[in-house]
């Protein structure tokens, strides 16, 4: 076996048993080695694998590298980064469920980037949300109508696996549409056979993106509660306040009620927006009513 040649790949998609494994320039159709399947270890879709090619774009999956991360709606491993979308109007954004979105990616272990959309329903920069985020969180903004921006945010998935969300309606459907290639990866004779069989049910796949980079073509993590996650580690996921909680008179402030805070100083002097920090301490409301029970 080691004087194999392995090829390294990523889980494009699972389908009947098989894997479609992207080297970066082809696919691979595998199945799992036996010990896999006896293991009963579940292999994902972002999942990154080594290969025994056993004909022309075909082989057998010996390995499964170590997993970073984990998304279960849709279930894909190893997500770089979500791609946030709101819509600036139809319908109008609102900015407690942005933060929502940005925290569960965070929390997940995957970069967040803000796509405003339908600016097309705007005049220029009348729309303060932009402001509001840019400098903490990176943003474009796009109309999938006029297709401003959408080169700019083709620019940002490449080299990348990343994951659409986003409340229904903003545009993200349509997004996808006009960023997706059509898929021209050449296969072997499997794929073909299963091409012509049941092909009912839809699974995430990720699509390989002609800049480098992979994107799935399902939007993703609908569940927008707030983890339970310690009241003290909050304002982690309000990047923008941790410059100044080093300065707290307290140890442990959790920059609500505490004599001495300097982040709720800065809120005043304007160095922090106060939305955001209204936000901050709705979640940590949130969070201390769970406790009770
Ligand atoms: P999704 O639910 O997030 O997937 O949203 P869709 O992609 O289905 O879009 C919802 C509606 O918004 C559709 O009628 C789209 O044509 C429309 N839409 C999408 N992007 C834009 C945009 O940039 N500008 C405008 N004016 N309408 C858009
Ligand atoms: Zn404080």
């Amino acid at each position: 076996n080691s004087g194999q040649n392995l090829v390294q790949g990523i889980v494009r998609k699972a389908y009947s048993g098989y894997y479609y494994v992207y080297d970066g320039h082809c696919e691979w159709e595998c199945s799992l080695r036996g010990r896999f399947r006896y293991e009963k270890q579940q292999v994902l879709v972002g999942d990154r694998v080594e290969l025994a090619p056993t004909q022309d774009r075909v082989g057998v999956i010996v390995k499964i590298l170590p997993r970073r991360s984990a998304l279960f709606r849709p279930p894909i491993a190893n997500v770089d980064q979500a791609i946030i979308i709101f819509s600036v109007r139809q319908p109008e954004p609102n900015p407690g469920l942005l933060d929502r979105f940005l925290i569960t990616a965070i929390m997940n272990q995957i970069d967040p980037l803000i796509c405003f959309n339908k600016i097309d329903l705007i005049k220029d920069y009348e729309f303060d949300l932009v402001s509001r985020y840019q400098g903490i969180y990176p943003v474009v903004v796009t109309s999938a109508v006029t297709g401003a921006g959408l080169d700019r945010l083709r620019g940002k998935l490449r080299g990348k696996v990343s994951v659409f969300a986003g409340p229904s309606g903003v545009g993200k459907s349509t997004i996808l549409n006009a960023i997706m290639p059509e898929l021209t990866l050449k296969t072997g004779a499997i794929s073909e056979k299963l091409k012509r069989g049941k092909h009912t049910t839809r699974h995430v796949e990720l699509i390989p993106l002609p800049e480098d980079g992979l994107v799935a073509d399902t939007p993703g993590f609908s569940n927008l509660d707030l983890p339970d996650i310690k009241l003290e580690e909050l304002a982690r996921y309000f990047p923008e306040m941790e410059e100044y909680s080093g300065n707290c008179h307290f140890g442990g402030c959790l920059h609500d009620k505490e004599p001495g805070c300097a982040v709720k100083e800065a809120v005043e002097l304007g160095g922090i927006e106060e939305s955001r920090y209204r936000q901050y301490v709705e979640f940590l409301q949130e969070l201390r009513g769970r406790r009770r029970y």
